[in-house]
């Protein structure tokens, strides 16, 4: 594409996706940089993320969301980078988290604690206490004995303690199994037969505050009707507890609004904007959302390079530097990264490769792909929309190093995570005061062991 000026500009990947990741005369740019530019830099493998499209998410969900007067609690750990968080925050978003970790990190990001959202099925008593602590928005209860717990916590503080109870409400949210969360016999929430007893329990509780209502009822939802059988359950719900006479002010309606990963369309916010008005407004209530991959997942990649190719059976198999620890998602649910070279070539045949990690285990492939440009060794290439449970889902399995993360803001980009040393690995461990010390222990320590 040219413009006015003569210029050459880039073309975007999609329409839907022109504020991000574009080629501009055959490379791959993250807002103004080369990728390849930064992988200059910054060794492989790296995330890279837009903080364009971050905003430009919000700014869209936000808009849509006007109408219903819900507001936005990100869901930190699709994306839990601090600098992530202060650029959410920025923007007026509240933070959902599931941990006392997350508790912190969002802390560390400025996030007012009048702006956090505590969600999770195992909460301890001292993540509670530090909860209650900083003066926490909301406390999610997911069972009667959680309910106990933080009873005794708030008696102890003296203080009450701001919650609302997650309802089950026993919808197929018709998304993969591993991350359905509102169907009955899933771990999460209070049935939806029990509710009633326990609200009416927990409103006469002198150490609680209880505010309203929560539900959860999965990932990646690209189908939107389960979102309406849900509400519609929510507002029977809440009916039932005014006619017995309970205050019911806040609703905390999830996340999980799926987006597409081939850059295709997914699920029209707009639509999920009107089912939470149509279905919920009129009740009155303090609406919040807790979205995480919709917001964050488009705007991340991971760089990586290609290490080896070998034949594998009647395939070419790219073994890549990049792994199932570094992004487990393909491995653990079969999800499909698009894959996004950081040059293009003008050579316009394409060739088939199942890319690979180094990990030992059959599962770490991310997938075989059919028109892929030729690959060689050293050439570098990327996992698109890999912003959400991407470096948050990620581990050190096989003593891998927890990569680097990089954000983009216009023209200028920052190591937003290093990448972990060996030091910082090891470093953890000690030995027993019983194992005699092996010789060539310190010898390890003197050769630079890291990865390159
Ligand atoms: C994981 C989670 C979310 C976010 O889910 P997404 O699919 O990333 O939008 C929101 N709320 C709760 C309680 C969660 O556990």
């Amino acid at each position: 594409m040219t413009n006015h000026n003569g210029q050459e500009q880039a073309t975007p990947l999609t329409a839907l996706q022109p504020d991000g990741f574009a080629y501009l005369n055959g490379e791959l740019f993250v807002e103004g940089l080369s990728v390849d530019k930064i992988a200059d830099k910054v060794p492989t493998p790296f995330y890279c993320y837009s903080a364009a499209t971050i905003r430009n998410a919000y700014t869209l969900l936000a808009d849509k969301l006007k109408p219903s007067g819900a507001s936005i609690c990100f869901a930190v750990k699709a994306n839990s980078n601090i600098s992530v968080l202060r650029l959410l925050s920025g923007l007026g978003s509240g933070m959902d988290i599931v941990s006392g970790g997350e508790l912190e990190r969002a802390l560390t990001a400025g996030v007012s604690p009048s702006k956090i959202v505590f969600s999770g099925v195992g909460k301890t008593r001292a993540e509670i206490a530090r909860a209650l602590g900083v003066g926490i928005h909301q406390i999610n209860v997911e069972s009667a004995a959680e309910l106990d717990v933080i009873r005794d916590v708030a008696r102890n503080f003296g203080c009450r303690a701001p919650i609302v109870l997650r309802v089950n409400p026993d919808v197929d949210a018709r998304t993969h199994a591993k991350i359905s969360t509102g169907k009955k016999g899933d771990k999460f929430g209070i049935s939806i037969e029990s509710i009633t007893d326990l609200y009416a329990s927990a409103a006469e509780a002198p150490e609680l505050d209880l505010q309203g209502l929560a539900v959860h009822i999965g990932s990646q939802l690209l189908n939107l009707s389960p979102y309406q059988a849900a509400y519609g359950r929510l507002a029977t719900v809440v009916k039932e507890l005014r006619s017995n006479g309970l205050a019911v002010r806040r609703l905390d309606l999830g996340g999980g609004l799926g987006i597409s990963y081939d850059f295709g369309l997914g699920p029209d916010v707009s639509e999920y904007a009107d089912i939470i008005t149509e279905s919920l407004s009129g009740l009155r209530c303090e609406l919040t959302v807790e979205p995480g991959r919709w917001l964050v997942g488009p705007a991340g990649i991971l760089v990586t390079e290609v290490l080896y190719l070998k034949k594998t059976g009647d395939i070419v198999t790219a073994v890549v530097d990049a792994a199932m620890n570094d992004l487990i998602r393909p491995s653990l649910y079969g999800a499909v990264h698009p894959v996004l070279p950081l040059r293009s070539s003008d050579d316009r045949s394409t060739c088939a490769y199942q890319l690979a990690g180094p990990v030992c285990e059959t599962s770490d492939v991310f997938g075989s792909y059919g028109n892929l440009p030729p690959l060689q060794s050293g050439a570098r290439i990327s996992f698109g929309c890999a912003g959400a449970y991407g470096a948050s889902m990620a581990s050190s399995y096989n003593s891998r190093d927890l990569v680097a993360e990089v954000l983009v803001d216009v023209d200028r980009f920052r190591l937003i995570r290093r990448r972990q040393t060996i030091d910082d690995l090891l470093g953890l461990e000690t030995s027993t005061p019983w194992q005699t010390t092996q010789p060539n222990a310190e010898a390890a320590n003197t050769v630079g062991m890291g990865r390159i």
